[in-house]
């Protein structure tokens, strides 16, 4: 199973590098929550059948994972691909009607909540793909 080291970064200053997505070989889910109390951004795992931590072990705050709804923009994409992390749409892009194709376009406004200021401005980049 695949996943990605993303490295993240906002104009407002954020950054988080070296954050890891995906399933490994022995099926833990990696991934990742936002803290917007804390301002910060964990990483989350879990184990097979597991469940994945759902508030923040510093603070108790609910965290948003990036495939839970609001936690990234465009609205209108993600409305479409609900519960979907954003680095997976493009591959979940073939599922949608021909004519929704245009829709396409907007992968690349893509842009997560960042943690530090509230926006929809954290761009994300895959800096590694591993198996
Ligand atoms: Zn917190
Ligand atoms: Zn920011």
């Amino acid at each position: 199973m695949p996943g990605y080291t993303l490295n993240l970064r906002c104009p407002c200053g954020f950054r988080k590098k070296d954050v890891w997505v995906g399933v490994t070989e022995d099926y833990l889910h990696l991934t990742f929550g936002i803290c917007l109390d804390c301002k910060k951004i964990f990483a989350l795992q879990c184990k097979p059948g597991g469940k994945l931590p759902t508030t923040c072990h510093q603070c108790g705050m609910k965290l948003l994972t990036p495939d839970a709804p609001g936690a990234w923009e465009p609205a209108e994409l993600q409305q479409k691909f609900p519960a979907t992390e954003p680095w997976l749409v493009e591959s979940e892009f073939h599922r949608l009607p021909e004519k929704e194709a245009k829709t396409y376009c907007l992968i690349e406004d893509i842009r997560l909540l960042c943690p530090k200021c509230g926006k929809y401005a954290l761009n994300y980049k895959e800096d590694t793909l591993w198996d």
